[in-house]
């Protein structure tokens, strides 16, 4: 498979150096084109366990690995890791399902990619006879540093440095990521939000001497951010395994549409929802919910992507971005692969903060998506009213898609059912969770967990509740423009 930069025909990469590179040299995003030949026949994982169909979905994306090396890899990726079997199970809850993609390691829904992406990058290093250690580099809005910090540490050949906004992320998400193990792990706070995070990260990924710097200390700099499309595949899989489901248990019939509802940030999770769609699986529309950070509700219903606007710290953090880095491989997508087009737009976005969108790529992507917001009242609203109506348990990530759910459903049933992707434990999240399903106000996160599972009874993940009795490795903080010395400060180590 072919992997081109979404910003120029010059930069393509078979999948191994894609996974490797993280993200192409002139700023692009590795994007295959070719959907024809990842076709994959739905029929023929209904069988399949749930480990089977991940490998065969992330196979068909990945296709340098042979059938038996991806089966190999996934199967030790998730091994244990998971509270089920089944990785990413579904629970009907109403009329409606939720697809429960917080089961794994961190209780958040990126460790489905982020227990592959450390495998598929030590398998390309060894294929392609790189002995540069690799050195990831990390932007978290909060949970990608802890599935990440969890998938890298230790694993020999790698390296990993997280970046944090100071301030932007829940006390046990510091919690998880400043208490990590392993000797190949650094972890420090920016001063700044989560895109003045991302972009010192992506300007260090561009920045040459960086990278001159890093070949001359045997490093080689990537990303384990949604950039990579090593991250993005893993994510592919789930919406056939979830499509599956419903088909086993008789609630639809085997070709019938089924609709999406994906809480959105970097637009990574969503996007894999429409490469799953290309690849044959019947989707109604993928619906993309934001918070008050309504940057891409706008840019869906006008055509106009404005990231000029005021910044919200929200209850659901790792949705408080306004650049949405995976957007631009759509915008390659819907242009049918316009390199220059998305060029342009990327220019216009990095040197005047908007552009609007060509009428014929708006048209292609209102055909399969639609898109909406909820403040944190409305999500704190749904998460008493879902748990009240149907003592179902949601964080504030999954209950903005619920919010938004109720609104697509108003405003276009399409008849299809809707699949509402639950992103994150409602433990990560217990004060705001808390302060929806009862008066108490506990002073810390952890006494809220405690409250929170006192009142309830949903049980507290197991790597959560130990949490407290661990004693934080990692104090340090950055001014945004100090990245790149910590970067170097660690390869040195
Ligand atoms: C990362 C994250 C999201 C957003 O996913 P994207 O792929 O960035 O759109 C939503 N909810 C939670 C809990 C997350 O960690």
């Amino acid at each position: 498979m072919k992997f081109y930069s979404t910003r120029s025909r010059n930069h393509t990469a078979d999948s191994m150096e894609a996974v490797l590179k993280g993200i192409a040299p002139d700023g692009g995003l590795y994007t295959p084109l070719d959907f024809a030949s990842m076709q994959v026949n739905v029929g023929d994982l209904l069988e399949m366990s749930a480990v089977e169909i991940s490998a065969e979905v992330i196979g068909r994306i990945l296709n340098d690995f042979t059938r038996d090396e991806m089966r190999a890899l996934i199967e030790a990726a998730y091994e244990d890791k998971f509270e089920t079997a089944d990785l990413t199970p579904v629970k009907k809850v109403g009329d409606d399902f939720v697809l429960e993609l917080f089961r794994g390691p961190t209780s958040a829904f990126k460790d489905v990619a982020l227990s592959v992406l450390p495998r598929l990058i030590v398998a390309a290093r060894e294929k392609l006879g790189v002995e540069d250690e690799i050195v990831i580099l990390t932007a978290t809005s909060g949970d990608t540093g802890k599935a990440a910090l969890e998938g890298f540490h230790d694993v020999a050949g790698t390296r990993i440095i997280v970046f944090y906004p100071d301030g932007g992320v829940s006390d046990v998400q510091k919690a998880q990521m400043v208490t990590q193990a392993g000797d190949n792990v650094g972890v420090c706070a920016v001063k700044g939000n989560f895109d003045d995070a991302q972009t010192g990260v992506k300007n260090i990924f561009a920045d040459d001497e960086a990278n001159r710097w890093a070949a001359a200390s045997g490093a080689r700099l990537s990303s384990a951010n949604s950039i990579n499309i090593g991250r993005l595949a893993p994510q592919v899989a789930y919406y056939f395994k979830a499509y599956c489901d419903l088909v086993l248990n008789a609630e639809i019939g085997l070709g019938d549409a089924v609709n999406f509802i994906v809480p959105t940030g970097n637009f990574g999770d969503i996007l894999a929802g429409e490469f799953a769609r290309r690849m044959g699986l019947p989707v109604g529309k993928l619906v993309c919910a934001s918070n008050a950070n309504n940057v891409l509700t706008d840019f869906i219903n006008t055509g106009v992507y404005d990231r000029r606007r005021e910044f919200y710290r929200t209850a659901s953090p790792s949705m408080d971005i306004l650049v949405s880095s995976n957007l631009e491989r759509y915008l390659f997508l819907a242009s049918g692969g316009d390199f220059d087009a998305v060029a342009g737009l990327m220019r216009e976005l990095s040197e005047n903060g908007v552009y609007t969108a060509p009428t014929a790529m708006m048209d292609e992507m209102r055909a399969h998506f639609s898109a909406g917001c909820a403040d944190d009242a409305a999500a704190l609203k749904a998460i008493g009213e879902v748990w009240r109506d149907y003592g179902y348990l949601m964080d504030t990530h999954t209950a903005v898609g619920w919010a938004v759910m109720q609104q697509f459903k108003d405003a276009e049933d399409n008849g299809w059912k809707n699949v509402l992707l639950s992103t994150a434990s409602p433990y990560k999240f217990s004060h705001d969770v808390l302060s929806a399903v009862s008066d108490a106000r506990p002073e810390t996160g952890f006494a809220a967990m405690d409250r929170l599972n006192a009142e309830t009874g949903v049980p507290v993940p197991p790597n959560l509740a130990t949490l407290r009795d661990r004693a934080p490795r990692f104090t340090d903080c950055v001014e945004k423009g100090e990245m790149l010395e910590y970067v170097k400060a660690r390869i040195r180590k």
